[in-house]
């Protein structure tokens, strides 16, 4: 007998998350706060609670997808959670995260949070990649990580339950990068006869080559040594990204997703330090 489920919240990923478990033939409760969303699920198998306690009451294991961490607060404040294994996928900060789960905890649940690395169609097919960053109560991942892998993949980054957010933002805040870069890219084009679809994979096939670059950073900033094994330092960049701004001017493009970054090299190496490679930047913003 697999045990029953409980999801709350059935926008865009929630219908997702939901369809997948059925698909499964995972016993399931859904609450939606707006009820017609509820009742296409009805009709492929779920049970449909009128209110978010009625849900929470029907099962052990109550996974949370709702818009932002305040209404997961609107919607479970009043409800009983005693005993309760809540998994909340909803996004939101670390710092959120580690007071939902002290939240969580002083009603008596036990909390695992997540960050989910998917859009809603990669939920439920395991060959396109998509995974869930969990992050808390490792006996709550341990005890019900059959019944998580069904929608995504599953990956446990930690006790500290604002791990799973600070992995997810860190990688959307790299992914937010590399989208400015690829906006620019365009803009450069925009005017000239380069058909976009063919920049495209040209873009995809760079930026996949230059994706490794993240070890190296890594490493620097492991060993402390930020100039070992350095083939392009910091001086030959600030150099490079000159060009780069250049071309922008002359392009009648605006550099303002690429100044920020030069800015920062900039200062890097006025302090003194044109052979490293990027590392010294971390420093600088996490200071
Ligand atoms: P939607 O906007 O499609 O749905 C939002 C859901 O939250 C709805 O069920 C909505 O209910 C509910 N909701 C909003 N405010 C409240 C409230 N005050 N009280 C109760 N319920 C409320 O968002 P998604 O389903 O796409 O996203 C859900 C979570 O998943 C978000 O945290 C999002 O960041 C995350 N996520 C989404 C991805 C995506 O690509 N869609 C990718 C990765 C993560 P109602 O129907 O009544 O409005």
């Amino acid at each position: 007998d697999t045990p029953h489920l409980t999801l709350l919240g059935l926008g865009a990923m929630g219908t997702a998350l939901a369809r997948a478990w059925l698909a499964a033939e995972q016993p399931l409760t859904v609450w939606n706060r707006t009820p017609g969303r509820a009742e296409p699920l009805a009709a492929e198998g779920a049970k449909v609670a009128g209110t978010a306690a009625e849900a929470v009451a029907a099962s052990d294991l109550v996974v949370v997808c709702l818009l932002d961490d305040a209404s997961v607060g609107e919607t479970l404040d009043g409800v009983d959670l005693t005993g309760k294994d809540v998994v909340n996928l909803t996004t939101g900060t670390p710092a959120e995260a580690r007071a939902r789960a002290e939240w969580a905890e002083q009603r008596g649940a036990r909390y695992l949070d997540g960050g989910i690395m998917a859009v809603p169609p990669m939920i439920g097919s395991p060959e396109s990649g998509g995974y869930v960053f969990y992050s808390g109560s490792q006996a709550v991942f341990g005890d019900h990580q059959k019944t998580l892998a069904v929608p995504a993949g599953t990956r446990y980054v930690g006790e500290d339950p604002g791990f799973a957010a600070l992995h997810d933002v860190a990688l959307l805040s790299a992914m937010t990068g590399m989208f400015a870069g690829v906006t620019h890219a365009f803009a450069l084009i925009r005017k000239e006869g380069v058909v976009p679809g063919d920049l495209a994979s040209l873009l995809a096939e760079w930026l996949t080559a230059m994706a490794g670059y993240a070890y190296g950073l890594a490493e620097h900033l492991e060993s402390g040594d930020y100039t070992k094994g350095v083939t392009s330092n910091l001086a030959m960049m600030v150099q490079g990204n000159s060009t780069l701004l250049r071309t922008a001017a002359g392009q009648g493009v605006s550099a303002e997703l690429l100044t920020p970054f030069t800015t920062l090299m900039e200062r890097r190496l006025a302090d003194g330090h044109g052979d490293e490679g990027l590392a010294g930047l971390v420093d600088m913003l996490a200071r």
